[in-house]
């Protein structure tokens, strides 16, 4: 249903009582709105689930944090529409607590880190909404990007196993992030989608190493995963192109890697 559009359940007499109790529930801490489980300090005032674990006492009253619920409020916040915690960036969306948290993980106007924070030689505290992410890499880090290239031959003089490689790509429209690195004796090489996750799936990376004679070949492929998804865990699923290094090795020549990658749109059905 349009936001703008009300149902008779939400007239605004009630829009007024969820007003206040949605006020009831920021939290003074993180300035988000609580969710379930809802505890309550000493003097009654009610704690934040997710910022609890880093609190001693009641950041309101300084006394101490009980272990009892604040069933009433929480069997409330059943009833009321959330707020996307994106809204001071842009985000309309107002669901059911169940709903927000699915919406959240896929928000447009969460913010994104710099995809090249974790570079090495870079150090870039950035974030912003996703909107802005190419222009903050155009403006600061132009000299990592290759551009409206999808299928690029790289040819890397002295390649060092103790270096973890890194750049943007943008292809199709997109922008993804390379990176590739040898780690335990495994080679592995990830390309993540820059947005939303549930949008990664339609990117694919084919990587090719082949020898000077062409003779022989290694040709992988798999799904782009969003860069949301912490690059560590990828490498641990295996959702992105492991080789076993000494596999890799024999395609070195006097140090040189050259390998071929092509982003392409992947084969799926578009979801309805
Ligand atoms: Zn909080
Ligand atoms: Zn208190
Ligand atoms: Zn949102
Ligand atoms: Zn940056």
């Amino acid at each position: 249903m349009p936001n703008n559009v009300r149902s008779p359940v939400n007239n605004p007499p009630e829009e007024g009582l969820c007003e206040s109790l949605l006020m009831e529930l920021e939290c003074p801490v993180c300035g988000e709105h609580m969710i379930p489980p809802i505890t309550l300090c000493e003097s009654g005032h009610n704690t934040c689930s997710r910022c609890k674990p880093k609190l001693k006492k009641c950041p309101t009253c300084r006394q101490q944090l009980l272990a009892i619920r604040n069933l009433t409020l929480e069997n409330l916040t059943n009833k009321i529409k959330y707020p996307c915690r994106n809204h001071k960036t842009g985000c309309d969306e107002l669901l059911p607590l169940d709903q927000i948290i699915q919406h959240q993980a896929v928000c447009l106007y969460r913010f994104y880190d710099c995809p090249l924070a974790k570079a090495p030689g870079v150090l870039c505290l950035w974030q912003g909404p996703w909107s802005e992410v190419k222009k903050h890499i155009d403006i600061n880090h132009k000299d990592r990007v290759t551009e409206e290239i999808s299928k690029l031959s790289v040819h890397i003089r002295d390649f060092k196993s103790t270096y973890k490689y890194c750049r943007v790509i943008y292809a199709l429209g997109e922008v993804f992030y390379q990176q590739f690195e040898v780690i335990a004796n495994n080679f592995y090489f990830v390309v993540q989608y820059v947005g939303p996750e549930d949008a990664a799936y339609r990117y694919k990376y084919e990587f090719t190493l082949s020898s000077t004679s062409g003779d022989e070949k290694i040709q992988v492929s798999q799904v782009t995963r969003s860069v949301k998804i912490n690059i560590d865990e990828i490498c641990q699923s295996g959702k992105c192109i492991k080789l076993h290094y000494d596999v890799v090795k024999n395609f070195l020549e006097e140090n040189t890697m050259e390998f071929e990658m092509e982003i392409s749109k992947a084969r799926v059905e578009e979801k309805s």
